[in-house]
């Protein structure tokens, strides 16, 4: 059979766009390197519980129209993002907000928190002398002062990217929101939840009634040859990859998960804990329980499931997660994309193959309202 789109991978943009593609009368065929369907948001259920195999993805959008498109699918539920950070043992509300300055100095008010960042502040600024910040170190000093930059940002930081913070460049961290308020919500956004059911229902929706095959590279399979098989090709894979590394290969940063069951029925009361001391390897450990049951429902469950999250530098044949948009990054990627423009039957989507770091929900928005879906 002949198809109108061939979609190579089934994440949120793959499978976004077969939806909508589906709903305007289109055929499409989804051909998914992986065992499973659903990209980075797919789901292990573990002793009942949903695990985010490709680390924790929380939903938040401020955009309306994609809000009520993924609830049509299947209704989000109430979880609000809400971290603490531990530091050696001692526990910090994130993000910094009125709650972690009473923790830090035991102030009440927010002109008291007010005060107090501000004198260090103006002492990181007065050690400056006038010149702009060289590095991370000096400019999240200018930003937060002292005391955030040793408890929760300086050996965070240096675990995360594996180098110390006064040899990072500053603009990794342009700016560091303070809020004055008692929030612990991460999150400005309208809008946050985690699909009722886990994200595995809301990709199931969004390819209900799509062919779509498993197990398969696109590349290593006889769809490669993809005009046999339909008129326009949707590619959501690695960018360089598409075109054989020609002009050399794209950087990525990336983490790995070591994931255990704990016979507790709720190990640390919460779905995200940062561990931002050096002591701990880890930079994370997240309690995929906590993202769907909440108050009493937690313990119907007896046990738990938690990931510790390692960053890792990225080597061939691991999960490449994030874009390292720095100068070189950034120019390959602009040549690559040069190239894509060359491919007219070809739609180049999603984070891989646009090489920048998207959330879930810009990425749905993308899909939804490709202009392919009116041409
Ligand atoms: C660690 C991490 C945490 C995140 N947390 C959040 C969060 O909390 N909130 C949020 O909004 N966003 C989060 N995101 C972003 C979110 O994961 C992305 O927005 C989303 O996954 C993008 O979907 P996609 O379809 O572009 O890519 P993907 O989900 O990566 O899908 C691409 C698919 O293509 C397949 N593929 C690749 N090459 C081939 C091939 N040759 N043949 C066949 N198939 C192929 C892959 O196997 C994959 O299934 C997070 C991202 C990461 C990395």
């Amino acid at each position: 059979m002949m198809y109108d789109y061939l979609i190579v991978g089934s994440g949120l943009f793959g499978a976004t766009f077969a939806y909508k593609a589906r709903q305007m009368g289109r055929t499409c065929l989804v051909v998914e390197r992986r065992k499973h369907l659903g990209g980075n948001v797919y789901c292990e259920n573990v002793e009942g519980i949903n695990v985010h195999r490709y680390g924790a993805h929380i939903f938040h959008t401020n955009n309306q129209q994609v809000w009520q498109f993924v609830n049509s699918l299947t209704p989000f539920n109430r979880y609000t993002n809400s971290p603490l950070a531990n530091y050696h043992g001692r526990l910090y509300n994130l993000p910094f907000n009125m709650n972690t300055f009473h923790q830090l100095w035991g102030v009440t008010t927010p002109q008291q928190a007010h005060d107090k960042i501000e004198q260090q502040r103006a002492e990181a600024m007065r050690k400056l002398g006038g010149r702009q910040p060289s590095n991370l170190e000096e400019q999240a000093l200018v930003l937060v002062g002292q005391d955030i930059f040793d408890i929760l940002i300086r050996e965070y930081t240096e675990k995360q990217w594996g180098r110390a913070c006064n040899e990072l460049p500053p603009f990794i961290i342009r700016r560091l929101p303070l809020r004055f308020t008692y929030d612990n919500n991460y999150f400005n956004d309208s809008y946050q939840g985690i699909p009722t059911g886990g994200y595995n229902v809301l990709i199931d929706r969004l390819l209900e009634g799509v062919d779509a095959i498993t197990d398969t590279d696109f590349f290593n399979s006889p769809y490669r040859q993809w005009r046999q098989y339909a008129r326009r090709l949707v590619y959501t894979g690695p960018l360089d990859r598409y075109f054989d590394y020609r002009l050399g290969r794209l950087d990525w940063r990336t983490v790995t998960f070591k994931t255990r069951v704990e016979p507790v029925a709720n190990y640390q009361g919460n779905a995200v804990v940062n561990y931002t001391s050096a002591d701990v390897p880890f930079t994370r450990i997240i309690e995929h329980k906590h993202f769907e049951t909440f108050g009493d429902e937690i313990y119907e469950n007896p046990c738990t499931v938690v990931s510790e999250e390692y960053p890792a530098e990225y080597r061939e044949g691991m999960e490449p997660y994030y874009p390292v948009n720095d100068k070189r990054g950034d120019q390959l990627a602009a040549q690559y994309r040069q190239l894509a423009q060359q491919e007219p039957d070809v739609i180049f989507g999603g984070r891989l193959a646009e090489y920048r770091y998207y959330d879930m929900a810009p990425v749905i928005e993308l899909a939804l309202n490709h202009p392919a879906h009116s041409s």
